[in-house]
């Protein structure tokens, strides 16, 4: 049990790497408190796990990033993990020229402000709890630039990884870690919904060393090592899970 008498926070808990992460969290032993705008989605999640309890929350919302973590306190009395998952990828996100304004500001307001949100109440719980973990998930777009146009998108990630590091130092002495998890392209609804065409889904397949999208389970069990105290001389580290995307220079056939 990896995390036994852990209390883990996930935004974006009813889909794709947030509930996968929910399921495999409980599995070792935490709390879960599940958090999706989508409240319905929550509960499902929360249904399939051991303890937990499900909320609704807009991340990119202050008060609603309050409230998420005074019911996690509230229910188990204390958090030690806090993972900032949820995220967006709007499926008008373009490049510079084509990119509305409204496009660019919901992706940031989510993908980079909840980020913040989620730390600027989530640190003084961690604080009160005498420490934790902090994971966010970022994206390898953040470090090597997207093969489709998603201009919004790729600078919300980047402000994930350039956040991440400064909150590893400010927090490194109060026994808070924080980590970047950038997954590669999975297998998720977020992407497969971007990516809605063959030519599309291929373009993106090139660049993989596997030759397949990730699951999103396989991002679940980084997260989980990050989260846990095996990870305990690791912060303000950026974790690749990527099936070898960021390694590759020529893709072999
Ligand atoms: P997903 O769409 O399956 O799940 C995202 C969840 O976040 C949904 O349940 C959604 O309702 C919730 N959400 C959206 N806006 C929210 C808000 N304002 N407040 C609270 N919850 C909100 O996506 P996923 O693939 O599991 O993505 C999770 C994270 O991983 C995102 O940050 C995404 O950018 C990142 N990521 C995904 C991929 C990929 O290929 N799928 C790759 C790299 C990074």
């Amino acid at each position: 049990m990896r995390l036994k008498d852990k209390v883990a926070l996930i935004t974006g808990a009813g889909s794709g790497i947030g509930r996968e992460t929910a399921v495999l969290f409980s599995a070792e032993g935490a709390a879960v408190v599940a958090v999706d705008v989508n409240e319905a989605a929550a509960r499902e999640t929360a249904k399939l796990l051991k303890s937990s309890i499900a909320v609704r929350a807009d991340v990119s919302k202050a008060a609603d990033c309050e409230k998420m973590i005074q019911e996690a306190e509230k229910a188990f009395g204390r958090l030690n993990v806090l993972f900032n998952n949820a995220g967006i990828m709007d499926s008008r996100d373009d490049d510079a020229i084509s990119t509305d304004e409204t496009v660019w500001d919901r992706t940031m307001d989510i993908n980079a402000k909840g980020v913040f949100l989620g730390c600027k109440y989530g640190i003084p719980a961690l604080r009160r709890a005498g420490g934790g973990s902090i994971v966010n998930t970022a994206s390898f777009v953040a470090l090597m630039g997207a093969a489709t146009p998603q201009i919004a998108y790729t600078a919300s990630k980047g402000a994930v990884l350039a956040m991440t590091r400064e909150l590893a130092v400010i927090h490194a002495r109060q026994n808070i870690r924080v980590n970047a998890l950038c997954p590669g392209p999975l297998r998720t609804e977020l992407l497969m919904k971007f990516l809605d065409t063959d030519a599309k889904r291929n373009r993106r397949l090139v660049h993989l060393p596997m030759g397949r999208f990730g699951e999103a389970r396989e991002i679940a069990q980084a997260a989980l090592w990050l989260a846990s105290d095996e990870s305990s001389y690791v912060t303000g580290a950026e974790f690749m899970v990527d099936g070898g995307l960021t390694a590759a220079y020529v893709t072999p056939e």
